[in-house]
Protein backbone atom coordinates (compact mmCIF):
# COMPACT_ATOMS: atom_id res chain seq x y z
CA UNK A 1 0.00 0.00 0.00
CA UNK A 2 1.19 3.49 -0.75
CA UNK A 3 1.44 6.01 1.70
CA UNK A 4 -2.20 8.29 1.71
CA UNK A 5 -0.10 11.46 2.65
CA UNK A 6 2.04 11.06 -1.36
CA UNK A 7 -1.24 10.57 -3.16
CA UNK A 8 -2.06 13.44 -4.83
CA UNK A 9 -5.40 15.35 -3.28
CA UNK A 10 -8.39 14.40 -5.14
CA UNK A 11 -7.93 10.49 -4.03
CA UNK A 12 -11.53 9.01 -5.70
CA UNK A 13 -10.52 10.69 -9.23
CA UNK A 14 -7.20 9.05 -8.70
CA UNK A 15 -8.98 5.79 -7.84
CA UNK A 16 -11.19 6.39 -11.12
CA UNK A 17 -7.91 7.40 -13.66
CA UNK A 18 -5.73 4.18 -12.06
CA UNK A 19 -8.00 1.34 -11.28
CA UNK A 20 -11.86 1.32 -12.96
CA UNK A 21 -10.12 0.31 -16.08
CA UNK A 22 -9.09 -3.15 -14.83
CA UNK A 23 -12.92 -2.72 -12.66
CA UNK A 24 -14.60 -2.04 -16.09
CA UNK A 25 -12.64 -5.16 -17.58
CA UNK A 26 -13.59 -7.52 -14.51
CA UNK A 27 -17.33 -6.46 -13.78
CA UNK A 28 -18.51 -4.99 -17.12
CA UNK A 29 -22.21 -5.64 -15.75
CA UNK A 30 -21.31 -3.16 -12.65
CA UNK A 31 -19.88 -0.15 -14.98
CA UNK A 32 -22.76 0.80 -17.15
CA UNK A 33 -23.06 3.52 -19.77
CA UNK A 34 -24.23 5.92 -16.96
CA UNK A 35 -21.18 5.49 -14.63
CA UNK A 36 -18.79 5.22 -17.79
CA UNK A 37 -20.09 8.89 -18.67
CA UNK A 38 -20.15 9.93 -15.33
CA UNK A 39 -16.40 8.84 -14.32
CA UNK A 40 -15.31 10.07 -18.09
CA UNK A 41 -16.90 13.64 -17.38
CA UNK A 42 -14.90 13.92 -13.64
CA UNK A 43 -11.60 12.79 -15.65
CA UNK A 44 -12.13 15.22 -17.82
CA UNK A 45 -13.27 17.97 -15.63
CA UNK A 46 -11.38 21.87 -16.12
CA UNK A 47 -9.96 19.93 -19.35
CA UNK A 48 -10.55 21.32 -22.84
CA UNK A 49 -12.13 18.55 -23.61
CA UNK A 50 -15.95 19.41 -22.04
CA UNK A 51 -15.55 22.96 -23.72
CA UNK A 52 -14.55 26.17 -22.24
CA UNK A 53 -15.15 29.80 -22.57
CA UNK A 54 -12.28 32.55 -24.26
CA UNK A 55 -12.36 35.79 -22.57
CA UNK A 56 -9.61 38.51 -24.56
CA UNK A 57 -9.10 42.22 -24.42
CA UNK A 58 -8.64 42.44 -28.31
CA UNK A 59 -6.63 45.77 -28.11
CA UNK A 60 -3.95 44.59 -25.89
CA UNK A 61 -4.25 40.66 -27.17
CA UNK A 62 -4.28 39.22 -23.63
CA UNK A 63 -6.70 36.37 -23.62
CA UNK A 64 -7.68 33.83 -21.02
CA UNK A 65 -9.44 30.27 -21.49
CA UNK A 66 -11.96 28.88 -18.74
CA UNK A 67 -12.76 25.46 -18.80
CA UNK A 68 -16.01 24.16 -17.87
CA UNK A 69 -15.97 21.57 -14.93
CA UNK A 70 -18.26 18.67 -15.07
CA UNK A 71 -20.84 20.01 -12.27
CA UNK A 72 -20.85 15.95 -10.71
CA UNK A 73 -21.56 15.34 -7.33
CA UNK A 74 -18.69 13.19 -7.44
CA UNK A 75 -16.16 15.24 -8.81
CA UNK A 76 -14.38 16.35 -5.76
CA UNK A 77 -13.54 20.05 -6.63
CA UNK A 78 -16.56 20.32 -8.24
CA UNK A 79 -18.83 19.73 -5.28
CA UNK A 80 -16.77 21.99 -2.80
CA UNK A 81 -17.91 24.74 -5.05
CA UNK A 82 -21.48 23.80 -5.95
CA UNK A 83 -21.82 23.19 -1.88
CA UNK A 84 -20.99 26.35 -1.07
CA UNK A 85 -23.10 27.75 -4.09
CA UNK A 86 -26.20 25.87 -3.25
CA UNK A 87 -25.65 26.75 0.65
CA UNK A 88 -25.48 30.05 -0.14
CA UNK A 89 -28.46 29.90 -2.21
CA UNK A 90 -30.56 28.06 0.75
CA UNK A 91 -29.30 30.32 3.44
CA UNK A 92 -30.66 33.35 1.68
CA UNK A 93 -34.12 31.54 0.93
CA UNK A 94 -34.49 30.40 4.42
CA UNK A 95 -33.40 33.57 6.40
CA UNK A 96 -35.45 35.74 3.90
CA UNK A 97 -38.58 35.36 6.35
CA UNK A 98 -37.85 35.54 10.58
CA UNK A 99 -39.57 32.46 10.80
CA UNK A 100 -38.00 29.36 13.42
CA UNK A 101 -37.95 25.77 11.96
CA UNK A 102 -38.48 22.34 12.18
CA UNK A 103 -35.90 19.68 11.55
CA UNK A 104 -37.30 16.73 10.63
CA UNK A 105 -35.13 13.31 9.70
CA UNK A 106 -36.72 10.15 8.19
CA UNK A 107 -34.82 6.75 8.40
CA UNK A 108 -35.76 4.04 6.01
CA UNK A 109 -35.71 0.27 7.32
CA UNK A 110 -33.49 -1.62 5.48
CA UNK A 111 -35.49 -3.73 4.00
CA UNK A 112 -37.58 -0.81 2.42
CA UNK A 113 -34.14 0.46 1.68
CA UNK A 114 -33.23 -2.31 -0.32
CA UNK A 115 -36.28 -2.19 -2.17
CA UNK A 116 -35.58 0.97 -3.29
CA UNK A 117 -31.92 0.35 -4.36
CA UNK A 118 -33.57 -1.69 -7.09
CA UNK A 119 -36.52 0.35 -8.30
CA UNK A 120 -34.35 3.79 -8.00
CA UNK A 121 -35.44 5.85 -10.43
CA UNK A 122 -39.13 5.07 -10.14
CA UNK A 123 -38.86 5.11 -5.63
CA UNK A 124 -36.54 8.32 -5.12
CA UNK A 125 -39.20 10.57 -7.16
CA UNK A 126 -42.08 8.71 -5.12
CA UNK A 127 -40.26 9.29 -1.65
CA UNK A 128 -40.02 12.80 -2.51
CA UNK A 129 -43.85 13.46 -3.19
CA UNK A 130 -45.39 11.21 -0.75
CA UNK A 131 -43.41 13.19 2.07
CA UNK A 132 -43.85 16.30 0.83
CA UNK A 133 -47.01 15.45 -0.40
CA UNK A 134 -48.04 14.49 3.58
CA UNK A 135 -46.66 17.59 4.74
CA UNK A 136 -48.52 19.90 2.70
CA UNK A 137 -51.98 17.18 3.20
CA UNK A 138 -51.87 18.04 7.05
CA UNK A 139 -50.98 21.82 7.08
CA UNK A 140 -53.41 22.43 4.20
CA UNK A 141 -56.03 20.41 6.69
CA UNK A 142 -55.70 23.24 9.19
CA UNK A 143 -55.53 26.15 7.03
CA UNK A 144 -51.96 27.07 6.34
CA UNK A 145 -49.27 26.67 3.53
CA UNK A 146 -45.57 25.90 4.93
CA UNK A 147 -42.29 25.99 3.24
CA UNK A 148 -39.98 23.68 3.69
CA UNK A 149 -36.63 22.16 1.55
CA UNK A 150 -36.11 18.36 1.47
CA UNK A 151 -33.21 16.21 0.66
CA UNK A 152 -32.55 12.69 0.43
CA UNK A 153 -29.44 10.67 0.71
CA UNK A 154 -29.00 7.39 -0.14
CA UNK A 155 -25.95 6.49 1.55
CA UNK A 156 -24.33 4.95 4.76
CA UNK A 157 -21.00 5.41 5.73
CA UNK A 158 -19.74 2.10 4.52
CA UNK A 159 -21.20 3.46 1.02
CA UNK A 160 -24.42 0.58 1.89
CA UNK A 161 -27.34 1.81 0.60
CA UNK A 162 -29.38 3.36 3.10
CA UNK A 163 -32.07 6.06 2.12
CA UNK A 164 -33.07 9.38 4.44
CA UNK A 165 -35.04 12.08 4.09
CA UNK A 166 -33.51 15.59 5.57
CA UNK A 167 -36.27 18.32 5.68
CA UNK A 168 -36.64 21.84 7.03
CA UNK A 169 -40.01 23.21 7.66
CA UNK A 170 -41.31 26.43 8.54
CA UNK A 171 -42.57 26.06 12.04
CA UNK A 172 -45.84 27.60 10.58
CA UNK A 173 -47.23 29.10 7.49
CA UNK A 174 -49.40 31.50 5.55
CA UNK A 175 -53.07 31.23 6.01
CA UNK A 176 -54.58 33.68 3.61
CA UNK A 177 -53.02 37.61 4.47
CA UNK A 178 -51.82 36.28 7.68
CA UNK A 179 -49.21 34.44 9.23
CA UNK A 180 -50.27 30.98 11.21
CA UNK A 181 -47.49 30.11 14.23
CA UNK A 182 -47.58 26.00 14.20
CA UNK A 183 -44.82 24.56 16.41
CA UNK A 184 -46.38 21.19 16.55
CA UNK A 185 -46.21 18.73 13.19
CA UNK A 186 -47.26 15.48 14.74
CA UNK A 187 -44.56 12.47 13.87
CA UNK A 188 -47.01 9.90 14.26
CA UNK A 189 -49.67 10.92 11.34
CA UNK A 190 -47.08 12.18 9.07
CA UNK A 191 -45.29 9.46 9.03
CA UNK A 192 -48.42 7.21 8.72
CA UNK A 193 -49.78 9.06 5.90
CA UNK A 194 -45.99 8.90 4.52
CA UNK A 195 -45.85 5.36 4.70
CA UNK A 196 -49.48 4.75 2.70
CA UNK A 197 -48.76 6.65 0.08
CA UNK A 198 -45.23 4.78 -0.01
CA UNK A 199 -47.21 1.15 -0.08
CA UNK A 200 -50.02 2.53 -2.41
CA UNK A 201 -47.13 3.25 -4.76
CA UNK A 202 -45.40 -0.17 -4.45
CA UNK A 203 -48.82 -1.84 -5.55
CA UNK A 204 -49.32 0.33 -8.39
CA UNK A 205 -45.76 -0.48 -9.58
CA UNK A 206 -46.17 -4.25 -9.01
CA UNK A 207 -49.61 -3.99 -10.94
CA UNK A 208 -48.17 -2.12 -13.60
CA UNK A 209 -45.12 -4.47 -13.87
CA UNK A 210 -42.81 -2.01 -13.18
CA UNK A 211 -41.14 -3.56 -9.84
CA UNK A 212 -38.28 -4.77 -9.69
CA UNK A 213 -37.47 -7.74 -6.57
CA UNK A 214 -34.89 -7.82 -5.11
CA UNK A 215 -32.90 -11.04 -5.28
CA UNK A 216 -33.60 -12.00 -2.00
CA UNK A 217 -37.55 -11.40 -2.37
CA UNK A 218 -37.45 -13.17 -5.92
CA UNK A 219 -38.76 -16.13 -5.87
CA UNK A 220 -41.26 -16.00 -2.68
CA UNK A 221 -42.79 -12.87 -2.25
CA UNK A 222 -43.18 -11.39 -5.66
CA UNK A 223 -44.55 -14.25 -7.59
CA UNK A 224 -48.27 -13.26 -7.26
CA UNK A 225 -50.53 -10.47 -6.13
CA UNK A 226 -51.35 -12.10 -3.26
CA UNK A 227 -47.92 -13.11 -2.09
CA UNK A 228 -47.02 -9.55 -2.71
CA UNK A 229 -49.68 -8.60 -0.67
CA UNK A 230 -48.76 -10.67 2.04
CA UNK A 231 -45.24 -9.32 1.58
CA UNK A 232 -45.76 -5.65 1.58
CA UNK A 233 -48.04 -6.65 5.06
CA UNK A 234 -44.80 -7.71 6.48
CA UNK A 235 -43.37 -4.69 5.59
CA UNK A 236 -45.64 -2.28 6.91
CA UNK A 237 -45.05 -3.74 10.57
CA UNK A 238 -41.47 -2.62 10.11
CA UNK A 239 -40.49 0.25 12.51
CA UNK A 240 -40.11 3.50 10.49
CA UNK A 241 -37.91 6.17 12.28
CA UNK A 242 -39.23 9.64 11.98
CA UNK A 243 -37.73 12.49 14.58
CA UNK A 244 -38.20 16.39 15.05
CA UNK A 245 -36.25 18.62 16.46
CA UNK A 246 -38.50 21.54 16.90
CA UNK A 247 -38.50 25.27 16.88
CA UNK A 248 -35.04 26.29 16.15
CA UNK A 249 -33.68 29.33 15.23
CA UNK A 250 -30.52 28.66 13.48
CA UNK A 251 -32.16 27.08 10.09
CA UNK A 252 -28.36 27.82 8.97
CA UNK A 253 -26.34 25.94 11.22
CA UNK A 254 -28.60 22.79 10.03
CA UNK A 255 -28.51 23.85 6.13
CA UNK A 256 -24.38 23.69 6.52
CA UNK A 257 -24.37 19.49 7.98
CA UNK A 258 -26.75 19.19 5.18
CA UNK A 259 -24.77 21.11 2.46
CA UNK A 260 -21.84 19.16 3.87
CA UNK A 261 -22.83 15.74 2.35
CA UNK A 262 -25.62 17.01 -0.34
CA UNK A 263 -23.74 18.27 -3.04
CA UNK A 264 -20.40 15.82 -2.18
CA UNK A 265 -19.28 11.90 -3.31
CA UNK A 266 -20.47 9.68 -0.41
CA UNK A 267 -17.25 9.36 0.95
CA UNK A 268 -14.81 12.54 1.54
CA UNK A 269 -10.90 12.82 0.57
CA UNK A 270 -10.21 13.19 3.72
CA UNK A 271 -12.18 9.69 5.20
CA UNK A 272 -9.98 7.43 2.71
CA UNK A 273 -6.75 6.40 4.23
CA UNK A 274 -5.21 4.39 1.52
CA UNK A 275 -5.59 2.10 -1.16
CA UNK A 276 -4.15 -0.39 -4.02
CA UNK A 277 -4.77 -2.35 -6.69
CA UNK A 278 -7.06 -4.76 -4.40
CA UNK A 279 -8.48 -3.32 -1.66
CA UNK A 280 -8.91 0.27 0.08
CA UNK A 281 -9.28 1.60 3.49
CA UNK A 282 -11.11 4.06 4.73
CA UNK A 283 -12.84 5.43 8.03
CA UNK A 284 -16.62 4.75 8.95
CA UNK A 285 -18.57 4.10 11.47
CA UNK A 286 -18.57 1.48 13.54
CA UNK A 287 -21.80 1.18 15.84
CA UNK A 288 -20.50 -0.77 18.59
CA UNK A 289 -17.92 1.29 19.40
CA UNK A 290 -19.63 4.59 18.52
CA UNK A 291 -16.83 5.80 16.50
CA UNK A 292 -15.27 6.29 13.12
CA UNK A 293 -12.47 3.51 12.75
CA UNK A 294 -10.61 2.07 9.89
CA UNK A 295 -12.64 -0.19 7.52
CA UNK A 296 -11.38 -2.44 4.51
CA UNK A 297 -13.26 -3.57 1.65
CA UNK A 298 -11.94 -5.32 -1.77
CA UNK A 299 -11.79 -2.37 -4.23
CA UNK A 300 -13.90 -4.31 -6.93
CA UNK A 301 -17.18 -4.21 -3.84
CA UNK A 302 -15.96 -0.25 -3.38
CA UNK A 303 -16.54 0.46 -6.61
CA UNK A 304 -19.69 -1.43 -6.85
CA UNK A 305 -21.16 0.46 -3.90
CA UNK A 306 -19.88 3.36 -4.95
CA UNK A 307 -21.80 3.34 -7.94
CA UNK A 308 -25.14 2.98 -6.40
CA UNK A 309 -24.79 6.04 -5.67
CA UNK A 310 -23.89 7.82 -8.90
CA UNK A 311 -26.62 11.09 -8.91
CA UNK A 312 -29.47 9.53 -11.34
CA UNK A 313 -29.16 12.30 -14.43
CA UNK A 314 -31.55 15.10 -14.23
CA UNK A 315 -32.60 14.03 -11.16
CA UNK A 316 -32.36 16.76 -8.10
CA UNK A 317 -31.78 15.30 -4.58
CA UNK A 318 -32.69 18.59 -3.63
CA UNK A 319 -36.12 19.89 -3.62
CA UNK A 320 -38.21 22.99 -2.64
CA UNK A 321 -42.03 22.63 -1.66
CA UNK A 322 -44.99 25.21 -0.41
CA UNK A 323 -44.20 28.44 0.25
CA UNK A 324 -40.66 27.86 -1.65
CA UNK A 325 -41.51 25.91 -4.64
CA UNK A 326 -40.28 27.85 -7.45
CA UNK A 327 -43.53 28.82 -8.34
CA UNK A 328 -44.36 30.38 -4.81
CA UNK A 329 -41.27 31.89 -4.24
CA UNK A 330 -41.77 34.87 -6.21
CA UNK A 331 -45.15 34.96 -5.16
CA UNK A 332 -45.21 35.20 -1.41
CA UNK A 333 -41.48 36.01 -0.24
CA UNK A 334 -42.47 39.79 -0.25
CA UNK A 335 -45.66 39.01 1.30
CA UNK A 336 -44.29 37.39 4.13
CA UNK A 337 -41.34 39.47 4.70
CA UNK A 338 -44.07 42.10 5.10
CA UNK A 339 -45.55 39.66 7.84
CA UNK A 340 -43.19 38.43 9.54
CA UNK A 341 -40.28 41.27 8.82
CA UNK A 342 -36.79 40.17 8.33
CA UNK A 343 -34.11 41.25 11.19
CA UNK A 344 -31.93 42.97 8.89
CA UNK A 345 -31.96 42.75 4.71
CA UNK A 346 -29.55 40.17 3.45
CA UNK A 347 -26.65 41.24 1.50
CA UNK A 348 -26.79 41.51 -2.27
CA UNK A 349 -24.93 38.61 -3.34
CA UNK A 350 -22.25 39.14 -5.55
CA UNK A 351 -23.22 38.47 -8.92
CA UNK A 352 -19.78 37.45 -10.46
CA UNK A 353 -19.27 32.92 -10.18
CA UNK A 354 -17.64 31.69 -7.22
CA UNK A 355 -14.45 30.59 -8.80
CA UNK A 356 -13.87 33.95 -10.07
CA UNK A 357 -14.42 35.69 -6.43
CA UNK A 358 -12.37 32.64 -4.94
CA UNK A 359 -9.41 33.15 -7.58
CA UNK A 360 -9.21 36.96 -6.84
CA UNK A 361 -9.36 36.33 -3.04
CA UNK A 362 -6.39 33.97 -3.36
CA UNK A 363 -4.72 35.41 -5.96
CA UNK A 364 -5.37 39.36 -5.78
CA UNK A 365 -6.47 39.90 -9.18
CA UNK A 366 -9.65 39.45 -10.95
CA UNK A 367 -9.05 36.30 -13.15
CA UNK A 368 -10.38 38.28 -16.29
CA UNK A 369 -8.63 41.93 -16.37
CA UNK A 370 -6.50 42.83 -18.76
CA UNK A 371 -2.85 43.17 -17.40
CA UNK A 372 -2.41 46.24 -19.65
CA UNK A 373 -5.61 48.35 -19.30
CA UNK A 374 -7.07 46.03 -15.81
CA UNK A 375 -10.47 46.45 -17.72
CA UNK A 376 -12.66 43.27 -17.82
CA UNK A 377 -11.75 41.18 -20.58
CA UNK A 378 -14.31 40.94 -23.09
CA UNK A 379 -16.49 37.33 -23.58
CA UNK A 380 -15.63 36.53 -27.35
CA UNK A 381 -16.64 33.15 -27.95
CA UNK A 382 -17.97 29.38 -26.17
CA UNK A 383 -16.97 26.63 -27.13
CA UNK A 384 -18.77 23.18 -26.34
CA UNK A 385 -17.32 20.08 -25.73
CA UNK A 386 -18.28 19.16 -29.77
CA UNK A 387 -16.93 21.86 -31.16
CA UNK A 388 -13.79 21.25 -29.14
CA UNK A 389 -13.38 17.79 -30.63
CA UNK A 390 -14.25 18.94 -34.27
CA UNK A 391 -11.84 21.89 -34.20
CA UNK A 392 -9.18 19.30 -32.92
CA UNK A 393 -8.05 21.71 -29.98
CA UNK A 394 -6.19 19.50 -27.59
CA UNK A 395 -5.26 22.32 -24.68
CA UNK A 396 -5.78 25.98 -23.70
CA UNK A 397 -2.12 27.07 -25.13
CA UNK A 398 -3.77 25.97 -28.89
CA UNK A 399 -6.80 27.74 -28.50
CA UNK A 400 -4.96 31.28 -27.49
CA UNK A 401 -2.42 30.49 -30.31
CA UNK A 402 -5.72 30.27 -32.71
CA UNK A 403 -6.58 33.82 -31.59
CA UNK A 404 -3.01 34.99 -31.46
CA UNK A 405 -3.61 35.98 -27.58
CA UNK A 406 -1.14 35.66 -24.92
CA UNK A 407 -2.23 33.89 -22.21
CA UNK A 408 -3.21 36.76 -19.74
CA UNK A 409 -1.06 35.56 -16.23
ZN1 LIG B 1 -15.72 18.48 -11.86
ZN1 LIG C 1 -6.51 45.61 -22.29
Amino acid sequence: MENAKEKPINKLRDLFENYFPAFEFKYPQYATHHVKQTIQKILSCRTVVLGCKLYGCVEHGFGRVIPFSCGNRFCVSCANARGQAWLDEAVAVLTSIDTSYHFITITVPGSISQIIKFNKKLLLSEFFSSASGSLIYWSRKRGFLPGFVMVMQTSGDRLNFHVHIHLLITSGGLFFNRWIKNLHYPPDAILKSFKTLIFRALRRAYLNQDFVSPPEYADNACSSKEDFNKFLGKLWEINWNLHIAKDLKKAKDILGYIARYLKKPPISNSRIIEYDDSKIVFMARDYEKKKRLPYIMSLGYFFISLFEHVPIAHFPMVRWYGLFSNRNKKKYIELLQGLIPSKELKEKLDPRPLWRIKYEQKHGIDPLACPVCKKEMELLFCFSARMIKELGFLSFEEILRAFCFIQSF
